[in-house]
């Protein structure tokens, strides 16, 4: 069996011996200065400015979105993206309990309730299985599907890309259309990953991105809502900037909409991570490569790797060790103590404060997920360690 020593030596021998390793860090360069500086100069710090539209510009390129508008984070953008699937106050939205807690949040902050299913083994995904077994036993209406077990129309799907690996979206938006209901990805964490070229977060009727900090790109913070659909992309654009009415000088508001518009200052950093986004990835895929090599021979050790088929960003490298939550505990404080920042799977949705009284789904594959995955350091600039 591998001890906590021997995992901390196997990552030692891939990141190196800084004293400090941290789980992602992000990569600013004098480029990403250099651009910053120039939107300082402009004074054009705020909503309105060049960079925005340069970074949406080469967000749609490098994704093949239709379009793309930049907003300011990720949860605000699946928010917004879930309102223009048509999701609203008494709806249930499908989620995998097995996510970031922004992606049940922008539910709740759409007005709908999240119900919580099951993880793939394979993906680390949403499990397409389970979602058809809650359409199967739904009470087809003509507003949609309504959840045999809570009542409620299910007016959304939310599949997310766990650590940047690709889940099977092509599949579950296939199942999604024979029951009529919209598929909103949760791209936040795969800028970069694709299925047959396929960008994550193209798919669906809308997806979602996010640029925090300790995603692949930063922004320092900062989201963009992708769609096709010309209507929809004209409506994320005005219900994330107030909703007002084109005029040289009135104020004038149509509803009641959002501030949500990415400043120019953060889309300057962007425009200047995207040029370099390229190199990130094959760092990343670097970096996975050496790791999966190093893990080759621990027989109870597993580098995840990319599902068969499909092209990962890598965003967070992670096992899967055996012997339940107190051998995972066990290499999280051994790893930790040791300078390298190793973290495990966020604790499952269903079982937080704000969600724990709702009904859900079986969840036995992301309960035995959550006790076995390790995330270990991933930056980019590890690669060349
Ligand atoms: C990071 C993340 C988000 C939210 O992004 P923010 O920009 O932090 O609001 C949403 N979903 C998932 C799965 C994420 O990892």
């Amino acid at each position: 069996m591998t001890t906590p020593e021997d995992f901390v030596r196997t990552l030692r021998g891939v990141v190196g011996d800084e004293p400090f390793v941290g789980l992602h860090v992000p990569d600013i360069a004098e480029l990403e200065k250099q651009r910053v500086r120039e939107c300082l100069d402009s004074t054009f710090v705020s909503s309105v400015g060049v960079f925005v539209t340069e970074f949406e510009r080469g967000i749609a390129d490098f994704t093949g979105a239709g379009h793309a508008i930049a907003v300011s984070n990720g949860t605000s953008a699946l928010q917004v993206a879930l309102e223009l699937a048509g999701v609203g106050a008494g709806d249930d939205v499908i989620v995998p309990t097995l996510s970031f807690v922004a992606t049940a949040n922008a539910v709740s902050h759409a007005g709908a309730q999240p119900y919580f299913v099951d993880s793939d083994e394979e993906t680390l995904g949403l499990s397409v299985d389970a979602v058809a077994e809650v359409l199967r036993a739904a009470r087809s209406t003509p507003d949609g599907p309504v959840n045999a077990v809570t009542g409620r129309r299910i007016g959304a799907i939310v599949p997310m890309h766990t650590l940047g690996h690709p889940m099977r979206v092509a599949e579950l938006v296939a199942l999604a259309a024979e029951y009529d209901v919209p598929v909103v990805e949760d791209a936040a964490e795969s800028l970069g990953s694709r299925v047959d070229g396929v960008h994550t977060g193209t798919s669906g009727r809308l997806g979602i991105l996010s640029f925090n900090g300790n995603k692949i790109l930063t922004t320092g913070g900062g989201g963009m809502i992708l769609t096709d659909d010309d209507v929809l992309a004209r409506r994320a654009r005005h219900l994330t900037t107030t909703a007002k009415l084109p005029h040289r000088w009135e104020f004038e508001h149509d509803e009641v909409a959002y501030n949500y518009r990415m400043p120019n200052l953060n889309a300057a950093l962007g425009v200047a991570q995207l040029e370099r986004l390229p190199r990130f990835l094959a760092d990343k895929r670097r970096l996975a490569a050496r790791y999966q090599d190093a893990f080759a021979d621990a027989a109870d050790i597993e580098f995840l790797t990319e599902p068969a088929g499909t092209t990962s960003n890598y965003w967070l490298c992670a096992v899967r060790v055996s012997g339940g939550a107190a051998r995972r505990d066990a290499l999280l404080e051994a790893t930790n103590d040791a300078g390298l920042q190793c973290r495990p799977f966020w604790n499952l949705l269903h079982a937080q404060a704000p969600y724990r009284r709702l009904p859900h789904a079986a969840v036995p594959v992301a309960e035995a997920l959550h006790a076995s995955v390790v995330c270990i350091p991933s930056s980019p600039a590890l690669a060349a360690a």
